[in-house]
């Protein structure tokens, strides 16, 4: 029996084009025998609409956006897109990234509607959605991290110069000031003095009104990715190099620049703690179906965990797959595999 596939893309995010293109791929990626695919669209407002099933992969991006059919009904009723001839899907795939798709909201009305879909959770994606949080996860489970100092927006309008206070007593220059609840480097700055501090927790409030401050490490960037449910497998890792000073919003998505090295050449045991600490990271989250896992490697071979992300970049050029390509995966057998972790962990709540 043909498996009825939702995929769900777009969204009111920075990655709304991002999304399209990762949800191109998968469709020329489905075995179009094994799936009836159709696309669900969210627009940049956070309209939804549906599309026809589609028969064979698209070509363009375009075809994949859908004008508003005039008989729709307004309030946009979201339920009614989630069933196709009065039958709900058997699996949904949600290819969306930051607010209302990897923050446990949408994963929040898919277990509301009983659907089964890829991917992480409600308290899993929200966790991971809210750095602060997850640090004190991390905390919680023993994972080495940066020092860092969190505040809301009315703590710093009411006692600003305390606060800097405590950052400048517990953290060291550089600092990263970063909203808590965002991704893809956006709001965030690196700091080296206490006038580029403030005018870097003022960039970040615009974006939240929690913000974490950081001390700056020297260190390389090496990611691993985890797949899988209550025993999760790790991909050999994976090393980023931006030419920017950071991993900022524009080498991620604006230059092609940013070397991947894959494998990162790091040694065996940085490999073997880095895969426990991955592990440690996705069950204190409660992750389950992906994640990737972010680390700092230090010059001497120490490893801090600086945060996972629920939903990792999934296009074929994007780390997360990439890593699993170098660990025998094909990008076409990674889908497949998540949806069956969908499926299981759906029937296992059943
Ligand atoms: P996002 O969720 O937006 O990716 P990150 O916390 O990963 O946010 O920060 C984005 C980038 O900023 C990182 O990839 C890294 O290049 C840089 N960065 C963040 N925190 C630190 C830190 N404490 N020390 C050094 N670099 C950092
Ligand atoms: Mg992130
Ligand atoms: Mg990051």
């Amino acid at each position: 029996m043909k498996r009825k596939l939702g995929l769900l893309y777009g969204g009111k995010s920075a990655e709304h084009d991002v999304s399209l293109s990762t949800a191109k791929a998968v469709i020329q990626a489905l075995n179009f025998d094994q799936y009836d695919v159709f696309p669900i669209y969210i627009t940049r407002e956070g309209e939804w609409r549906k599309g026809a099933q589609l028969t064979m992969p698209v070509e363009n991006t375009d075809d994949l956006v859908f004008q508003k059919d005039g008989n729709e009904e307004k309030p946009n009723d979201i339920s009614s897109f989630l069933v196709s001839d009065g039958k709900p899907f058997d699996v949904i795939f949600p290819l969306l990234h930051g607010t209302n798709g990897e923050d446990g909201t949408v994963q929040g009305l898919l277990e509301v509607l009983n659907l089964p879909y890829v991917g992480n959770g409600v308290l899993a994606s929200a966790a991971g959605m809210d750095k602060v949080v997850m640090k004190q996860l991390f905390e919680v489970a023993g994972l080495q991290q940066v020092p860092y100092v969190y505040f809301i927006r009315k703590e710093w309008q009411k006692k600003q110069e305390e606060l800097l206070k405590e950052m400048e007593d517990k953290l060291s220059w550089p600092m990263f000031v970063k909203p808590a609840n965002l991704g893809s480097s956006v709001g965030i700055s690196k700091a080296t003095n206490h006038e580029e501090l403030i005018k870097a927790v003022d960039l970040a409030l615009k974006y939240d009104r929690k913000i974490v401050v950081e001390t700056g490490i020297t260190a390389r960037e090496v990611e691993m990715a985890v797949l899988g449910n209550d025993e999760p497998k790790v991909s050999v890792p994976g090393e980023i190099k931006p030419v920017t000073d950071f991993y900022d919003y524009d080498s991620k998505y604006n230059d092609n620049q940013t070397d991947l090295l894959i494998p990162a050449p790091v040694s065996d045991n940085v490999i073997a703690n880095m895969s426990d600490m991955a592990k440690r990271a996705f069950k204190i989250i409660d992750c389950s179906g992906l994640v990737r896992a972010d680390f700092f490697v230090t010059a001497e071979d120490e490893i801090y965990i600086n945060e996972i992300n629920t939903m990792p970049g999934f296009t074929p050029v994007s780390m997360y797959p990439i890593l699993w390509q170098n660990t025998n995966l094909s990008y076409s057998d990674l889908i497949e595999e998540l949806i069956s972790l969908a499926i299981e962990r759906h029937e296992e709540k059943q």
